[in-house]
């Protein structure tokens, strides 16, 4: 990676979304995956309880294709006649379930003989140790030799349902229909398929990502942004590998497709080792956070969730307003939805209209309620909720519906089923139906999972649902403009940050402050100096009062010991430098030295101690992050992160974020800080670290927020001297 990009290079990573990534399959190379005609079963067998009978017994089962064994030692499985190399098969498809030492070689002969699709079940591979990783790097290097479609290894398999295509070794095919999903845990995807049945999910495609030496995330997600089959697309995912690249194909895919995930493994490891408050808060479930929504990827916190949020999804309609109207027949209920609506950060309940509330009145007994939540009360016949539905439907504030039902004496639950689904069907408005009940409402469930309307148990997992399509709503109407370009000094910023080169460590203080000018980012007045006479000197020509701070690079918080002087009077700065040097020595006997910054005192009255960070993550690169600063910024941890760089609009969303945010809007009779000029350096900052990933870590911390601006007080960084040698 070259050390500094070009602004005129962000731009087009930004607007073109395959700009560096030219090396992964298009969508239409996939289909030979999900939609083979032959598919070769290699390492077929007959023999109970292996892996390649499980295989072909599934394949046979449903596949419209043919099948083919492959297995030099036999001339038949299962009743049909067995080839003795995959090169024999006539395949477009293999399925490869031999020992670990024999993948390499059948995956070579698949890419000989012209076998673009290869999926291998085999284990035994990075999930193994040493040896294990060394074959997978082998694998790697053949699929790409012969550019294959290679999924695995230890994989469960891939499963398609529009031509039955079961190639894996689970128990059960999935229920057909238009989720796609993928997962990194084979025994998820049994599970899920098990589950799935109950629940009313059906699935389009299923893969088990396994190891992912070639094919992974980032190629399904685009695949199936391209599938017209496909109208949800599912992922279980333990690590993204390549985050930008995620990002650029889930955007696009997003656009007509809602992508929903759940990243397991949340739990930070490695922040401990960061030298910089950005860094120590900055843990991987930041950046994943940072960049499933960058991606415009719902992230769902649980399995149920997970699967909840799909089924609400496959409707297919996306709902107009963020408006919900509650139709119940049972009281509590209907109170319990109205609670979660108003929970629900995106969504609140519909207010009627006049004509609404008028004909609800008319349609509906005096005991009724007209209002949302409305009531037709326990006595209410289909035809009554159908009426009362069909009104608040037609509200233009109602976006999405719920309809809740407890068992009644009066109503048969299939014909209430049938409704329901007969006016989501006509209005084209998402709903979500709540029966509150066991086996008295086993018809409406069934007549309602049938025709594709989601139903739960739990008002608040109705909702819940509704909200991911709300969610779903304002990710598709994004648009991703590119950072505004920024002017600045790169070249200054370069030399600078070459400096550590000739130090002991890799991390810069407030001697290099000048970085800020570079990029445009306001700073007080003010210098570093080594001796007192020279502080004496600057001072005078700031103010009566400065600020003085001692520079050190073995001092990581200045403040803790004592080496940040507010407001020292002229007179007194000599024997402030005196006094900050000796305090150092006290720290640390032995500690580098640079000499003491004299600076402009800010009043910080009417100011707020904001900070700017960033930090570079392995999977998504730099983010960077926004938050309430000064000295607690760890205790507090009011913070945000997007990833690098941002534009003007992302840097205002952070700092709307916060919940200090009414602080720098001004609060209890204080005046609002310049939020513009607060926005201006969070862009910059990010464009600073996008710019140069030799900056590992950074933090600006307090950046000062005044009614008459910003002003960043603070810098602390890190370089990886590695990337500044590749940088130019
Ligand atoms: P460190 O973070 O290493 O302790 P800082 O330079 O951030 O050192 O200073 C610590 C605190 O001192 C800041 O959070 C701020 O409250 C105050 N401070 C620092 N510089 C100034 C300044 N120029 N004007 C006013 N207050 C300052
Ligand atoms: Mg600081």
């Amino acid at each position: 990676m070259s050390g500094d990009r070009d602004p005129a290079d962000a731009l087009l990573d930004s607007d073109d979304p395959l700009a560096d990534d030219a090396t992964t399959d298009g969508g239409a190379a996939l289909t030979g995956l999900f939609a083979p005609e032959r598919v070769a079963v290699v390492g077929a067998t007959d023999r109970e309880g292996s892996v390649g009978r499980a295989v072909t017994e599934n394949l046979i089962a449903e596949f419209d294709g043919e099948v083919v064994p492959v297995n030099p030692s036999r001339d038949e499985v299962l009743g049909l006649s067995c080839v003795g190399s995959v090169a024999d098969a006539d395949a477009d498809m293999a399925v490869v379930a031999v020992p670990p030492g024999a993948v390499i070689d059948v995956v070579r002969e698949c890419g000989e003989s012209g076998v673009d699709n290869v999926v291998v079940l085999t284990a035994g591979f990075g999930e193994t140790g040493a040896e294990g990783a060394d074959r997978e790097q082998q694998l790697r290097s053949v699929a790409e030799e012969y550019d294959l479609n290679l999924v695995g290894p230890n994989s469960l398999g891939v499963m398609s349902s529009p031509r039955g295509l079961n190639a894996t070794f689970g128990p059960d095919a999935p229920p057909a229909g238009a989720v796609s999903f993928m997962s990194q845990s084979g025994a998820f995807v049994t599970a899920v398929v098990d589950w799935a049945k109950e629940q009313g999910v059906g699935f389009k495609d299923v893969v088990s990502l396994g190891n992912k030496a070639v094919l992974d995330e980032t190629d399904f997600v685009r695949a199936w942004g391209d599938d017209p089959d496909t109208d949800v697309v599912v992922g279980y995912l333990e690590s993204i590998d390549d985050g930008r690249a995620f990002v650029d194909a889930a955007r696009e895919t997003t656009d007509d497709t809602p992508v929903t995930v759940v990243k397991s493994g949340r739990t930070d490891a490695g922040a401990q080792a960061a030298s910089s408050h950005t860094g120590a808060i900055a843990g991987s479930d930041r950046a994943y956070e940072a960049g499933l929504d960058a991606a415009g990827v719902l992230r769902a916190e649980s399995v149920q969730e997970l699967f909840d949020s799909a089924r609400a999804l496959a409707g297919g309609d996306v709902p107009e307003s963020d408006g919900v109207a509650v139709v119940t027949n049972a009281g509590g209920p209907g109170v319990m939805a109205t609670d979660a609506v108003g929970d629900a950060e995106r969504l609140r309940l519909a207010s009627f209209d006049d004509g609404t509330v008028e004909r609800l009145g008319e349609a509906l007994p005096d005991e009724a309620n007209v209002y949302n939540p409305v009531d037709v009360i326990g006595d209410a016949s289909v035809d009554r909720f159908r009426e009362a539905l069909d009104i608040a439907l037609r509200d233009p504030d109602v976006g999405t519906v719920v309809v809740i039902t407890a068992p009644t004496a009066t109503l048969d639950f299939g014909e209430l089923g049938e409704m329901i689904a007969d006016a989501a069907d006509e209005h084209g408005v998402p709903m979500a139906a709540c029966l509150m009940g066991g086996g008295r409402l086993a018809d409406a469930r069934d007549v309602l999972r049938e025709r594709g309307v989601p139903s739960y148990f739990d008002p608040a997992r109705a909702v819940g649902g509704l909200e991911s399509l709300a969610e779903y709503r304002e990710v598709r109407g994004r648009s991703y403009p590119a950072p505004e370009p920024i002017d600045a000094d790169r070249d200054r910023v370069r030399e600078i940050l070459s400096s550590v080169e000739e130090r002991s460590d890799n991390r810069l203080g407030v001697e290099a402050m000048e970085i800020f000018d570079a990029y445009g980012i306001p700073t007080p007045e003010g210098a570093v100096v080594d001796d007192p006479a020279e502080a004496e000197q600057i001072a005078e020509g700031i103010g009566e009062e400065v600020v003085m701070k001692i520079v050190s690079p073995d001092i990581l918080h200045k403040s803790d010991i004592g080496g940040v002087k507010v407001g020292v009077p002229v007179a007194e700065v000599a024997d402030a430098y005196e006094d900050l040097v000796s305090r150092a020595r006290n720290y640390q006997p032995d500690a580098t030295i640079l000499g003491v910054q004299v600076q402009e005192l800010i009043d910080l009255d009417d100011g707020v101690e904001t900070i700017v960070g960033s930090h570079t993550d392995p999977q998504f690169g730099p983010l960077v992050m926004f938050g309430l600063g000064g000295v607690f910024v760890e205790i507090m941890e009011d913070t945000t992160f997007r990833l690098a760089p941002v534009g003007c609009d992302e840097a205002a969303e952070m700092t709307e974020e916060i919940d200090a945010a009414p602080l720098l809007r001004g609060a209890r009779g204080r005046e609002a800080v310049d939020i513009d000029s607060v926005v201006d350096a969070v862009r910059r900052v990010s464009q600073l670290v996008a710019d140069f990933p030799s900056i590992v870590e950074l933090d600006v911390n307090p950046l000062v927020a005044t009614p008459d601006g910003v002003r960043a007080v603070d810098l602390r960084l890190t370089v990886d001297p590695e990337e500044l040698e590749s940088q130019s």
